[in-house]
């Protein structure tokens, strides 16, 4: 969820962003009978950058252990550099920032942006002609979609820096050659992949119930608003996570302090638990559905599976394993068009249940927030430039090909254009475009006077 601060006294609609869900198109929330949540990053909220350094150290670990170079231990994680939503180019090494249709807006070989002029990593922009790539060629463009990708993104950063500057290492287009070996970046997208598997199966998720201060978000409002939402529908929680993992952490969501031995057991806020789904496999076809042994709490069975699938009827606080959003249905007695679903991830979480299954849909957007708060900020300016753009098109409309003031408009689209080549200098951009508009609309305006 995004975070809240509080604000003290309501100053108006625009004062409160962080406070407001957007929606992009209507929804009559009184006709919605089940809500349901996903778990990591949506009811969990891992602290940043505490949680991504833990993942990032850990992930530079295991590939030490699987037999990458000792030296790969001095990078440290730094969270002003990755961005979700990035892609990575297993087969050039690159991190590219790409729009909606494919157009690639900024590009990364290491820490060396691609349009940093004199470096020589420059010409990498010939493998994109157009600057352009075909998102849906997933063989080679990996999507960095989740906030769990975070530290991954910085690693492949990271590793393409290490080896791109090591003199044992000779550079290719494709990866790097050592000796007699090659190591293409598609091998090492493979180690990083295989190395994120290990950690999230394993050691990330023994560290982080080991602290759960540390790198859990506890939000006192959660308990709350599953309350309320209980009392006018069901609830559900479906999460790929394991049961024992899904345990830990929402006892200690939903405890309440000192008062913890008291709080109502977490359980009791569901009308059904489903762990271990597979999303997005989980609004397709599924796998099997199979009951959590919950008895023995704490036991050496507990979160142990009970063999064979399950086809009983739906028992209250009862925890299930797999299955798929059809069971879901079937258990709780709704249909997909009654179900608002909340969850983190775009693709898993999101686009599978509404496409397939025609569920309504929430998706938390944490950096929202940040977004808005700029947009709030540089609202002016924006409508500063956006008046000088259609002032702009107004005189491009009356003029003809062998006008002077043509050049002046292609030159002042160059200068428009130009910042983006690099993050510094497109946030710079944002200051100093309107500047630049004003300063060339004059020039227009006189030149438009000959
Ligand atoms: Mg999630």
């Amino acid at each position: 969820m995004a975070s809240v601060e509080p604000r003290g006294e309501p100053q108006g609609l625009e004062q409160d962003w962080h406070q407001r869900i957007f929606v992009n198109r209507s929804l009559a929330l009184g006709k919605i009978r089940c809500f349901g949540f996903d778990m990591d990053y949506t009811l969990a909220a891992y602290k940043s950058p505490a949680y991504e350094a833990l993942a990032f150290e850990l992930l530079l670990e295991r590939l030490v252990c699987v037999g990458y170079p000792h030296e790969i231990l001095r990078y440290t994680y730094d969270p002003t550099f990755p961005t979700r939503g990035l892609v990575f180019d297993v087969l050039y090494g690159n991190l590219l920032k790409v729009d909606t249709h494919g157009n690639v807006l900024l590009g990364a070989h290491g820490f060396t942006f691609l349009s940093d002029p004199p470096l020589p990593r420059a010409e990498i922009w010939s493998f994109y002609p157009s600057k352009f790539i075909q998102r849906d060629n997933l063989q080679r463009f990996h999507i960095l979609n989740t906030l769990f990708n975070l530290p991954e993104t910085y690693l492949y950063a990271c590793l393409v820096d290490f080896f791109s500057g090591c003199s044992r290492y000779t550079n290719c287009d494709t990866g790097y050659q050592h000796g007699n070996l090659f190591m293409s970046f598609r091998s090492l997208f493979q180690d990083v992949t295989d190395a994120m598997d290990n950690i999230h199966h394993g050691c990330l998720k023994e560290k982080t119930l080991e602290d759960l201060e540390k790198y859990v978000e506890k939000d006192a409002r959660i308990p709350i608003l599953l309350g309320k939402m209980k009392e006018v529908g069901k609830v559900f929680l479906a999460t790929n996570s394991s049961y024992n993992y899904t345990d830990a952490i929402m006892t200690y969501l939903f405890g309440v302090g000192e008062a913890e031995a008291s709080a109502r057991p977490w359980r009791s806020y569901f009308d059904l638990i489903v762990v271990d789904t597979h999303k997005p496999c989980f609004f397709a076809e599924g796998t099997v559905l199979r009951q959590v042994n919950t008895v023995m709490a704490g036991a050496e069975d507990s979160g142990k599976l009970r063999v064979g699938t399950y086809t009983g009827p739906h028992q209250h606080c009862a925890v299930y394993s797999g299955g798929s959003s059809d069971v879901v249905c079937e258990l709780l007695g709704v249909r997909g068009k009654d179900i608002l679903y909340i969850g983190d991830h775009i693709f898993g979480d999101i686009l599978k249940s509404k496409k397939q299954q025609g569920w309504r849909t929430c998706l938390v957007v944490p950096e929202l927030s940040r977004e808005v708060d700029i947009w709030a900020q540089e609202k002016e300016r924006m409508e500063l430039l956006k008046r000088l753009d259609m002032h702009l098109a107004d005189l491009y409309q009356h003029m003809d090909g062998s006008s002077r003031g043509l050049q002046v408009i292609n030159s002042t689209k160059r200068e428009i254009w130009m910042p983006h080549e690099s993050v510094v200098e497109q946030e710079r951009a944002n200051l100093d475009c309107a500047s630049h508009l004003l300063s060339y609309s004059r020039k227009l305006i006189k030149r438009s006077h000959y």
